[in-house]
């Protein structure tokens, strides 16, 4: 039973379906995700590296000629097999964006490193590689990009800075999937790249990520890290005739389930993407005139780089515009969100930073705003969200 103050309020998106919210993600099923979980239980074998794990693989390194692809339970999982692979010691410095998600951050500091973080650029959420050669010293060990909204960072910058510095580079490439700089596939460019397959990204297993390997000189030692710092893949292949503990490691490979699911999603990539970015293209046309009346900034994709259509974000002038944004889009029932909250300013970091300024971090974490983005998200809905963001700046003096 709905009270009197419920039935008062609009109900706006009732003839478009059974939406009663729209939620800010769906997780979406391609279809044959159920089967193929089957497939993997009746198998026999469901631990790691099976069937599908193995086709997941394969997929990702002929379709992006990735050297050398290793699913993972998840991208942050992928991101500390990289820190140990490039072997961050205490006290190591890494660069890394403020405007991110933790467990970029986290994987190197769980090896001791110092974290230098860098700020965004003014335009988009992405590293700044202006101030980057500023942020290196003696002990830098690395820089790890993270491309935002699956769009690419500055990536000949960072690697011009690293090859001048003798330093890696590891993608934050969760967002990333299916997205290109200059023609390169994002997760192909650094020494080391992670991906993430959460429910909320564009390709899904629940939970699940994978390591990509740009550089062979880390094949051998990734398998073993990968398998409890054990020779177990070698022993599985015939390499060698027992396995034993080589190096440290953990348990980082998702089971045959988590991969058979996610094999069903790459079955579709190319649908799935088509229809996200058809969304992106609708919500962007939609919402032009409020850029052009200098309203709030819309998402800008720079002429080097692919929109492989992850999410669909505004920029609002001030904290107070989008606090009030979001409250009329909930009374309407739709579920915007904020994003990332500046590291450098975390709770957990706060004394440690180096008390740099790193204002368009502070930026992002104030005024950008994720509207709905999901495979079923309809053309209607989107015209529905839009309309209400154009009212909302309508009615606000
Ligand atoms: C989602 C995400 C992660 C973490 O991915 P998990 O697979 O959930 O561990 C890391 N970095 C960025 C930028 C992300 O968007």
């Amino acid at each position: 039973m709905s009270t009197e103050a419920e039935q008062a309020k609009p109900r706006i998106q009732e003839p478009l379906g059974d939406w009663i919210t729209i939620p800010f993600n769906k997780p979406y099923l391609s279809g044959q995700e159920t089967a193929y979980i089957t497939q993997a239980v009746t198998s026999g074998k469901i631990s790691g590296d099976g069937q599908f794990t193995k086709k997941c693989h394969k997929y990702f390194e002929a379709r992006y000629g990735f050297q050398k692809c290793l699913l993972t339970t998840s991208c942050t999982d992928a991101l500390e097999m990289a820190a140990i692979l490039i072997n961050i010691q205490p006290g190591d410095e890494v660069i890394i964006p403020s405007f991110t998600f933790v467990s970029t951050v986290n994987a190197f500091v769980l090896r001791g490193a110092k974290i230098v973080f860098a700020d965004s650029q003014s335009g988009f959420p992405n590293m700044d590689v202006t101030g980057l050669e500023a942020l290196i010293t003696a002990r830098t060990r690395a820089i790890v990009p993270v491309h935002y909204a699956g769009v690419a960072c500055d990536m000949d910058g960072i690697m011009s800075l690293a090859a001048k510095y003798d330093l890696y580079v590891i993608e934050d490439a969760a967002q990333a999937i299916d997205s290109f700089y200059k023609g390169r596939p994002l997760g192909g460019i650094g020494h080391l790249a992670a991906f993430s397959f959460h429910e909320t990204k564009n390709i899904i297993s629940g939970e699940g990520g994978m390591l990509v390997i740009n550089d062979p000189k880390f094949n051998e030692r990734a398998e073993i890290i990968r398998e409890k710092g054990t020779n177990r893949s070698k022993f599985y292949r015939g390499e060698v005739d027992k396995y034993g503990w080589v190096d440290i490691g953990s348990s980082f490979l998702p089971s045959d389930i988590i991969a058979a699911f996610l094999y069903a999603q790459l079955e579709n990539l190319d649908r799935i993407q088509d229809k996200r970015k058809a969304i992106w293209e609708r919500y962007d046309q939609r919402l032009k005139p409020l850029e052009t009346d200098g309203k709030m900034i819309l998402p800008k994709v720079s002429p080097d780089a692919t929109n492989n259509a992850h999410m669909y974000f505004v920029v609002t002038s001030d904290i107070e515009t989008r606090t009030a944004l979001i409250a009329y889009l909930k009374e309407q029932n739709i579920l915007p969100v904020f994003h990332y909250l500046s590291l450098h300013k975390s709770p957990y970091f706060e004394g440690k930073h180096d008390g740099r300024d790193l204002p368009n971090s502070d930026k992002y974490t104030e005024c950008l705003l994720r509207l709905p983005f999901f495979y079923e998200l309809t053309f209607e809905q989107v015209d529905l969200i839009s309309d209400l963001i154009l009212a909302f700046f309508r009615d606000r003096k």
